[in-house]
């Protein structure tokens, strides 16, 4: 393999690039991102960026090291894959030809409908303009009680904001954690004199506010949505790069191109890839950081040809309203729920499990419980359900 192209400067971009060389390539290593910033971190962008305690989260890579050329600014418009392996990424820096190709261009934003002003949160400069807009008593109204929703009401409430979070579900987090487990942080809105509205559901965003669905409107000076993000994959149509959701791939972030050409030589990694999870038994999206921090260590052993597969137990953290919150593992098929310790207090946990095997953990500033869950549910071994129940006891085999 002579050239590798890798689209999007995201983490996993940049992790892409440093796996390749780590692994002694050295061919040539394109890496074209469209955002005119070296890559850059984006968990804090909505913690310490926002709240005036960071201004620059850029990864700390050597780039002369690496050899990379950074086509910054610049985007992918399309893919050629030629049919025998390699092809060509057409660019707005003109056409790459490549023997490896690495897709990594994560995810933007959903906005909602309307002519009004509104602002997301994906980007540094997104967050520097927010960021310079959050003064006191400014009305700030959130579109959605997600993980970014919940980061900028915190973040808005502690400057001063008039905050109100609107949530189209009965609970905040629902579609993350399920209502049982996203009830639990309601209150943590109320502590924060923040104003949590659910079951509430927007039509429109309009010059001075929202419109709502039921006729009724919430005047704000700045308009939030937080309402989720879709892979940005619109300069693969017409390529043959089969997406449902994300792009599909295997184990080993192998694309799948035309009918079933699993090709070793277009690897698909972070927020834009749905790969197969053995683990699971089913196709991950996850788009969390430690998946872009650690997959591309995977795909660039594939694109070496290297027998490689990523198989993780999946976590993420946020962190909201003075909170460390933590979760690993994947629940949707877990039977039960397991309160460990009280959610009134500062510290507690939830347990998923399914007979006596624990399938997921959710911590509320008890990040050694996350530690000790996540190793037990990635070796798979049983617990005892009573134990996990009691707080005072370490979660462990049984
Ligand atoms: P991205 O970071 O989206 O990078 C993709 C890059 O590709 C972008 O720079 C994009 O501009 C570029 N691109 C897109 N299309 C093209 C194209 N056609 N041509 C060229 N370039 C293109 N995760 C956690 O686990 N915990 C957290 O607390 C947490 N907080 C977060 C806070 C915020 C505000 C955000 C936005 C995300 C947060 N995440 C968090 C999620 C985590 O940051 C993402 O999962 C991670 O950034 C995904 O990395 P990526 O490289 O796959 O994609």
């Amino acid at each position: 393999m002579e050239s590798v192209v890798v689209v999007g400067g995201g983490l996993a971009g940049v992790r892409a690039v440093e796996a390749l060389r780590g692994k002694g390539f050295q061919g040539g290593l394109t890496l074209v991102s469209a955002e005119r910033h070296r890559p850059y971190d984006r968990p804090p962008l909505s913690k310490a960026v926002l709240a005036g305690e960071r201004d620059d989260t850029t990864v700390d890579a050597d780039w002369d090291a690496l050899g990379a050329r950074l086509l910054l600014g610049e985007r992918a418009t399309a893919l050629r894959p030629a049919p025998g392996g390699g092809g060509t990424v057409a660019t707005t820096a003109g056409d790459l030809r490549f023997d490896g190709l690495v897709i990594a261009t994560g995810a933007a934003p959903i906005t909602l409908p309307g002519g009004g002003p509104q602002r997301v949160l994906r980007t540094v400069d997104d967050a520097r303009a927010l960021r310079a807009r959050l003064a006191e008593g400014t009305r700030v109204v959130i579109v959605g009680a997600g993980w970014i929703g919940a980061e900028v009401a915190t973040t808005a409430a502690r400057k001063g904001c008039a905050v109100t979070v609107v949530e189209a579900a009965d609970t905040p987090l629902a579609n993350a954690v399920g209502p049982e487990v996203g009830a639990l942080t309601a209150p943590w809105y109320a502590e924060a004199g923040v104003e949590l509205r659910t079951g509430v559901k927007v039509a429109a965003i309009e010059a001075d506010g929202l419109a709502l669905a039921d006729g009724g409107r919430i005047a704000a000076d700045e308009v939030v949505v937080g309402v989720g993000v879709r892979p940005s994959l619109d300069w693969l149509e017409g390529s043959g790069v089969l997406v449902q959701g994300g792009i599909v791939t295997d184990a080993a972030f192998r694309a799948t191109v035309g009918a079933d050409d699993l090709r070793s030589d277009i690897v698909a990694v972070g927020d834009c890839a749905a790969w197969w999870s053995h683990r699971y038994g089913r196709r991950l999206l996850v788009e969390h950081w430690d998946t872009a921090l650690n997959a591309p260590e995977v795909a660039a052993a594939t694109l070496l040809g290297q027998e490689a597969a990523y198989d993780p137990v999946p976590y993420f953290w946020s962190e909201q309203f003075g909170r460390m919150v933590q979760y690993a593992g994947h629940h949707p098929a877990a039977e039960r729920l397991v309160r460990r310790g009280d959610p009134a207090e500062a510290k507690w946990a939830v347990c998923w499990l399914s007979g006596d095997r624990l399938e997921a953990v959710l911590t509320v500033n008890r990040p050694r419980d996350l530690m000790q869950a996540r190793r037990v549910i990635a070796a798979g071994t049983p617990v005892d359900p009573e134990a996990v129940a009691d707080p005072d006891i370490p979660i462990k085999d049984a």
